[in-house]
């Protein structure tokens, strides 16, 4: 009996502090976003040693008086959230009145404000303020932490890799400046600047100050305002594609969210448009009512629910899909390639993929696949599932092949098809290459964001082992001269990409598995599409070479390649037979 006590505020702080601060990111994330609360036009933030060390937040906000700055670090105290209703429309960022408090517990923290009246500076540790005195400032305010987490060790422990904790605070900058093109963002980490805005309001330029002017030269907006809601989308071509998502932004009334199932509509809807685990640049900002959403769902306020969420799908779906079926080009192979073209009969070849593999790409699926079948599959027939030998009849909707034999009828998906001989045919070459060193003739360069190249070159020891020559070149670019033979020729880039991805989510560098993920992507590059009208003689092919396969029942991605209908289940359709 009378075991039970309300905990003193700093034990409840730290308790807090678990969920609010758990890494240099979250202090980082909490301050910026307060420094937004405050109208700031300008923040700044200075790190040391990945944030570990000492975190600097400096802006030109509304700042605070002499008053609020005491009360500002205590727990459930906010200037945002005043009375219940407020919770149901937030509009700010904060509103749970426990970052700094939680922060102020875990660490040194001084802060400098003024609200152009006001002056104050004040000093706390673990939660205890040491000083608070009047100065002169200028308007604004910067906060500044040390001995982070020095009284939670075990959180400081957790902290593995100060390049991953660096790279994930760039990311959530960058994030944030895209959200925010009207602020400028200002970051270094030990004096070394990492990443700058010009504020300039125009999200293009943002991007361009972020990644690269070749970038923001790819990309278009799409606008659409619903009763609800407006979206406003910047999306690259899909020509523009990368190894990682990094390059998918959601935005919810300028807050960097993170939602599954926005992402999967993007990404659904570039599907046709991308070979797997390629990914698009898609920048997406929902502007919507603040009744409408929820954002108290998580302490870290990452994720949000909608009331809307349906409809704000279905936008979103339709504006990439306009997009994209604007920029999908179609080849007309007849016309540009006739004198490639002996059998004359490949029409219409819908290319959906990226344009910078097209040109390798079409050269190879004449050559190898279609008309001239490559050495490995040049002799005679070698049926490896005799069972059934179908004679094609037909097409439907330009994407299953019909054939039958004596018994059955069966639906052939020919993209899945196409797939699964060229996966075969590319396992070949891989069994066949011995480890040798070739130098490439035009050495690849590849461009990472700031976050990635981060983490790259602490990392870089890692594709060297794999014998891959890779030095930096440039901020965020690096150089390759020289890879191991197993990498196929023209598939360079994708491979290395590949590679680096493992490295960027800390996975294993298993070089079956990269093998095995690349033969996938090159096969599902070198496939024809679905809506490809075929002859009678180019299906015939592809279900010859189908049935020479392992496997001809399913895709690389386990997808069935065939359907079967036997005559007794047609018969019984038509009431034939009982
Ligand atoms: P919340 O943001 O949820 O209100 P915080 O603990 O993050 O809670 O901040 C407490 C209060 O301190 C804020 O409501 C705001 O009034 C004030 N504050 C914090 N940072 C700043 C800043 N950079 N400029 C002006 N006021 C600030
Ligand atoms: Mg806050």
């Amino acid at each position: 009996m009378g075991q039970i006590k309300i905990m003193s505020d700093s034990l409840a702080n730290k308790i807090a502090a678990g969920e609010v601060v758990e890494r240099p990111l979250s202090v980082v994330k909490e301050l910026v976003e307060n420094s937004i609360d405050a109208n700031s036009k300008k923040i700044y933030i200075a790190l040391k040693n990945g944030g570990i060390d000492y975190i600097s937040v400096v802006d030109d906000g509304d700042g605070m008086d002499n008053n609020d700055v005491l009360m500002c670090t205590k727990r459930h105290a906010s200037s945002k959230l005043t009375s219940d209703e407020m919770l149901y429309k937030i509009a700010t960022l904060g509103f749970r009145g426990e970052a700094l408090s939680s922060i102020a517990e875990v660490s040194k923290l001084v802060i400098e404000t003024c609200d152009g009246k006001e002056s104050s500076c004040l000093e706390i540790e673990s939660g205890k303020v040491l000083k608070n005195i009047r100065g002169e400032f200028r308007k604004g305010t910067a906060i500044n932490i040390t001995k982070l987490f020095y009284n939670t060790p075990a959180r400081l422990k957790y902290i593995k890799n100060l390049y991953m904790e660096t790279a994930k605070i760039v990311e959530y900058i960058r994030k944030s400046a895209l959200a925010n093109p009207s602020i400028v963002f200002k970051l270094s980490n030990d004096s070394k600047s990492l990443l700058e805005t010009s504020g300039s309001g125009n999200i293009i330029k943002t991007i361009r100050d972020l990644y690269s002017i070749e970038i923001a030269r790819e990309l278009q907006e799409l606008s659409v305002c619903e009763n609800d809601f407006n979206l406003n989308i910047i999306v690259a071509k899909p020509s523009f594609q990368r190894a990682s998502k990094s390059y998918i932004n959601i935005f919810v009334n300028k807050r960097v969210i993170n939602s599954n199932i926005i992402e999967k509509v993007i990404l659904e809807s570039f599907k046709d448009f991308l070979p797997k685990n390629r990914y698009p640049f898609c920048i997406i900002n929902i502007g919507i009512e603040p009744e409408l959403i929820d954002v108290n769902i998580h302490p870290n306020k990452y994720e949000i629910k909608f009331s809307k969420e349906d409809e704000i799908k279905i936008s979103i779906e339709k504006l990439l899909r306009e997009f994209l079926g604007k920029n999908s080009h179609k080849i007309e192979y007849v016309q540009k390639n006739k004198e490639m073209q002996p059998l004359n009969l490949i029409r219409d070849i819908d290319y959906n993929y990226s344009e910078i593999i097209e040109e390798k790409m079409k050269k190879k699926l004449i050559n190898n696949i279609i008309l001239e079948p490559t050495e490995t599959y040049d002799e005679k027939k070698n049926v490896k599932h005799s069972k059934k030998l179908y004679e094609p009849i037909g097409q439907f909707f330009k994407t299953y092949i019909l054939a039958q034999n004596d018994s059955e009828l069966v639906l052939i998906d020919q993209h899945a098809a196409m797939e699964r001989i060229n996966y075969e045919k590319n396992q070949m070459i891989f069994i066949e290459s011995k480890v040798k060193l070739s130098e490439l003739v035009i050495p690849v360069v590849i461009t990472l964001s700031l976050e990635e190249s981060l983490v790259i070159k602490d990392n870089i020891h890692k594709l060297k082992e794999l014998k891959i020559d890779i030095k930096e070149f440039g901020n965020n670019d690096f150089i390759v001269r020289c890879v191991p033979s197993w990498i196929e020729t023209d598939f360079e880039k994708e491979t290395i990409e590949l590679i680096i991805e493992k490295i960027l989510k800390s996975e294993p560098i298993e070089l079956l598995d990269i093998k095995d993920e690349l033969i996938e992507l090159m096969s599902c590059k070198e496939s024809l599409k679905a809506n490809t009208m075929l002859s009678l003689q180019e299906m015939e092919h592809i279900i010859d070479k189908l049935f020479e396969c392992n496997n001809p029942y399913h895709c690389p991605h386990g997808r069935p390649i065939i359907v079967t209908l036997s005559i007794q289940e047609i018969e019984k359709m038509f009431m034939r037979v009982i």
